[in-house]
């Protein structure tokens, strides 16, 4: 007979692995359905990857409460999980004599419940931030704030989840569901599956997903949002995440330094009907470049070393959808635009307590083990002389195999045994780093093809990157040569 699943969760970004994972503490049977070919493909794997303070959005707003309760989650779940969350504390800043858009921000923090926020003038920001433009008259400042690695998070929540019993199936896109609560079917292009609850979290997908139940009452309006990366250390210019204004389009422009040193700046805000479209363009990424220099002018274009956009899953409610739909048993934790990844945590929850409500028993499970091991043990670069002895050594777990990211073999076998199949370069380098340094790949991917034909269960494909597929994306000679002749002109 065909097992009937209790929950199944669509979509395995962020949300749908942080819900998945929540579950797992449960004597339940836990089915997530995500159509890529890994976890973390959508908007988890390319955003800002702040952990926002909680005062940019009102209390009155789903996105608002749940920031905030997500925010609080972040650090003891690090410490479960190891998938890297450090709190920088965030700065917008603003270079007009006039602070009282920060004024604004702050009342409505503190409205929030938040009391870690204050207001800085130049001379306590120039303590702060010694390398910011000296312009800049006045910031807010949140300690609570900072940084995580967002696909490594969701990775980690999914391996998680799957130690603790649930059922991952990749390249399964859901097509239709049919049925009400205690009797699902859902049918993905290969596989049929049945389950008592469905939990849609597709993301910019939500909607479509929405309408195979019957439930066409809110829709998705896709706003791009595009980055630029630089390398490794020049995100030690910065010690918080800063922000410039917030525009009518979200919190705006901001410089962080990702969890790894890298500089990050952006993102822009654009309205798009393509909801896949994470190609990326000269002349936006021009203008993302000026508003940072606006802020930071020591930014430095040879350091760029890539490009990316994310796709935001606005929705037309201009808010979190987070409930049970018309059709009982089907429950949306759909439109998670910014702050989902922060909120993602307490979106969690949520969905246990309507889950709860709605007549699904919550048992705990005693075996419940909220443990998972990193895979990248150090966050720190070895000195160079440590690690050339190891690039050309016979296999071996220390055996370096990317150079600049200084990746070991060990840890690219560890990556790809942990229950999630690893089918590509893609998804070792986003569990290793492997490929996301300076050279972006071109001296450690034929190495990284040469461990994963060695040890893989499944067909590794060297060739296929997603990264790579077709995506049209900016390169650095094509913005250095825009810049240069711009300066010329
Ligand atoms: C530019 C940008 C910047 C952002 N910055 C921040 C930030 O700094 N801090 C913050 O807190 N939040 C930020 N966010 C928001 C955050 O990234 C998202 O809220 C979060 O990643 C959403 O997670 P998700 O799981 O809902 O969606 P996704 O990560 O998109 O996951 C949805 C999954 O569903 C799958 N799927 C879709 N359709 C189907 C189907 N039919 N069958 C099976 N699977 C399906 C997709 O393949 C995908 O893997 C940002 C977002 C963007 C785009």
């Amino acid at each position: 007979m065909k097992r009937i699943y209790d929950v199944a969760v669509i979509g395995a970004g962020i949300v749908g692995t942080a819900i998945a994972r929540r579950l797992s503490r449960y004597q339940l049977s836990i089915l997530i359905l995500e159509e890529g070919i890994d976890v973390a493909m959508g908007a988890t794997k390319a955003n800002s990857a702040i952990v926002h303070g909680g005062y940019a959005e009102p209390a009155s707003t789903l996105k608002g409460r749940l920031c905030i309760a997500g925010r609080r989650a972040f650090a003891e779940l690090d410490q479960e999980l190891n998938f890297g969350f450090r709190q920088t504390g965030s700065l917008v800043v603003t270079a007009e004599d006039d602070p009282a858009p920060l004024y604004r921000l702050l009342k409505q923090g503190r409205q929030n419940g938040l009391d870690d926020l204050r207001i800085v003038d130049q001379a306590e920001l120039r303590e702060l931030e010694p390398k910011l433009n000296r312009e800049l008259k006045w910031g807010l400042l949140c300690e609570g704030a900072g940084v995580c690695s967002p696909y490594e998070m969701a990775i980690a929540m999914a391996e998680n989840a799957i130690a603790n019993g649930a059922e991952l199936k990749l390249e399964s896109a859901v097509k239709a569901v049919r049925g009400s609560r205690g009797s699902f079917t859902i049918d993905t292009a290969r596989e049929s599956f049945q389950a008592r609850y469905v939990i849609n979290a597709a993301g910019v997908k939500s909607d479509l997903v929405a309408q195979m139940a019957g439930i066409d009452d809110f829709a998705i309006l896709p706003r791009s949002g595009q980055y630029l990366l630089f390398a490794r250390g020049t995100g030690k210019a910065v010690n918080h995440v800063i922000f410039g204004l917030p525009t009518e389009k979200g919190k705006g422009i901001l410089i962080t330094s990702t969890l790894y040193d890298n500089l990050l700046i952006g993102p822009d805000a654009s309205d798009q009907a393509d909801r896949e479209d994470t190609s990326t363009d000269l002349h936006r990424m021009a203008k993302i470049y000026d508003a940072c220099k606006e802020l930071y002018d020591g930014l430095d274009p040879r350091q760029f070393i890539r490009s990316f956009t994310g796709v935001r899953a606005c929705s037309s409610t201009d808010d979190f959808i987070i409930e049970e739909s018309r059709v009982p048993g089907f429950i949306n934790a759909a439109g998670i635009q910014s702050p989902g990844l922060t909120a993602s945590p307490a979106i969690a929850c949520m969905v246990e307590d309507i889950l709860a409500k709605s007549g699904l028993v919550l048992e705990a499970d005693p075996d419940f083990n909220p443990h998972r091991e990193p895979i990248i043990k150090s966050r720190e670069l070895r000195p160079l002389s440590e690690i050339k002895p190891l690039l050309d050594i016979p296999s071996a777990p220390e055996k370096i195999i990317c150079r600049c990211e200084q990746v070991t073999e060990g840890e690219i076998i560890d990556a790809a045994g942990r229950g999630i199949p690893v089918n590509t370069i893609d998804g070792i380098k986003r569990r290793t780093r492997a490929s996301m340094g300076w050279c972006q790949g071109t001296f450690c991917r034929p190495r990284i093809a040469e461990v994963m034909d060695r040890i893989s269960e499944h067909p590794f494909d060297a060739r296929f990157d997603i990264e790579h597929s077709g995506v049209s994306r900016v390169e650095k000679s094509e913005l250095l040569d825009f810049l240069n002749s711009r300066a010329k002109e």
